[in-house]
């Protein structure tokens, strides 16, 4: 509402003034409810007036205007924003709600992107079932989903991308028939190939040198590589499918997965207090980040993993939840779980070596095509499964990627 002063003059000239109340409307569609990967926002909105009152000749001018507030916003597990606040302070979103509804805003409109992944340094491919595709093994983004560390969306590469220069030979892994050769979009100029069981994809080439139809033979050049379609620089992106799924190529190349989650070093203790600290962690001392390590060194299990599996059991054990006190004695919920049982008797210490040991124990026997988180959840798994469903080792795997370049 917006009061307003009106001048009228008679025709003898004479001056008069007269207030008058006019309503203003600027209907907003407010954004109620956004979907991303990871979950459901909801936005919640009260409405805030403000009064303002401005001199004129009709005495002071009241304008009254309700407009909808932001409430809330549910967090994210994952949100290290820090980088992307800075910048809307700088241009003025300076209200951490505001901030808020921007940063979930734009998480709908970005895409996959090639080329985010880990960098492996001294990758030596070693041939087998496969030949290595190209001159060169320079791995400078590796297969699996990880948590982008901006916007926390979870995306899965499904290849590995080999750093090589612009026109360089690219071969076929296996004998196969082509099945695509041409351009496709984000891929650029790509080529697949049927293979027996499997199949292997070439993206971003620079020069086609086969067609669609055509049978090759393994180490034969099809391809020199490039730089086309949503590609960030010279490089092929390299993949391996088993009935259409992407697995990692390295395996076929020499490369033991198991390593990374079976291998102890040690954690960043002061990085995690800060992280952790940043998520209202019951985990954020010393004393527990030590004893989460020196659990995970007397298993030989990577301590970093056993955060990952506290994030996707009890999100890292918020403070604010009012169990904490409670789910930090067993936020691994070994022993079925940290409510009931013999899971609700343990101290930190007994279930973080009771998680590291169950680790280990299924671990054995992970076949080279599935990924060491998966196995762990995997209902083929002869020695028995962590958690079931698919949820849970896609977060657990995001995550330990996530903490995993942390700890780099
Ligand atoms: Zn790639």
């Amino acid at each position: 509402m917006k009061e307003v002063c009106l001048r009228n003059e008679d025709e003898d000239g004479e001056v008069t003034y007269e207030k008058s109340t006019v309503t203003e409307r600027q209907p907003v569609l407010l954004l109620k409810k956004a979907e991303t990967i990871q979950n459901d926002y909801v936005y919640t909105y009260d409405s805030e007036t403000t009064t303002e009152t401005s001199p004129s000749p009709c005495g002071d001018l009241t304008t009254t205007v309700t407009q909808d507030k932001l409430q809330r916003i549910e967090p994210m597990y994952s949100e290290d924003w820090e980088p992307l606040r800075e910048i809307l302070n700088a241009h003025g979103a300076k209200r951490v709600e505001d901030q808020d509804f921007l940063l979930e805003y734009w998480l709908s409109y970005l895409s996959d992107g090639d080329g985010e992944g880990d960098s492996l340094i001294g990758f030596n491919p070693v041939g087998g079932e496969l030949v290595w595709p190209t001159e060169g093994s320079k791995i400078t983004s590796t297969f699996g989903s990880r948590v982008h560390p901006i916007t926390g969306i979870i995306k899965l590469h499904a290849g590995v991308d080999i750093g090589v220069p612009i026109g360089t030979p690219v071969y076929a892994a296996k004998s196969g028939k082509v099945i695509f050769a041409d351009y496709m979009g984000n891929a650029g100029n790509a080529i697949m190939i049927q293979h027996d069981g499997i199949e292997t994809r070439y993206y971003h080439l620079d020069k086609i040198k086969v067609e669609s139809g055509q049978e090759v033979e393994a180490g034969e050049e099809i391809a020199e590589s490039g730089n086309t379609g949503g590609s960030t620089g010279p490089h092929l992106h390299f993949e391996v499918r088993v009935n259409g799924e992407p697995v990692n190529p390295l395996v076929y190349f020499g490369y033991d997965e198991s390593s990374d989650i079976l291998t102890y070093r040690p954690l960043d203790i002061p990085v995690l207090l800060e992280w952790l600290g940043k998520r209202n962690s019951m985990l954020a001392t010393k004393e527990i980040l030590t004893m989460i390590d020196d659990a995970a060194k007397a298993q030989g299990v990577d301590p970093y993993l056993l955060i990952a599996i506290t994030g996707a059991e009890q999100s890292f054990v918020p403070k604010s939840n009012k169990y904490a006190d409670k789910i930090v004695k067993n936020p691994w919920n070994v022993f079925g779980s940290w409510q009931e049982g013999r899971g609700a008797e343990l101290t930190t210490k007994d279930a973080a070596i009771i998680a590291a040991k169950t680790i280990v124990k299924l671990s054995k026997g992970k076949p080279s095509t599935v990924s060491p988180i998966a196995w762990l959840s995997d209902p083929e798994n002869p020695n028995g499964v962590y958690a079931t469903g698919t949820n849970w080792v896609k977060n657990v795997t995001s995550i330990y990627e996530q903490l995993s370049q942390l700890g780099d």
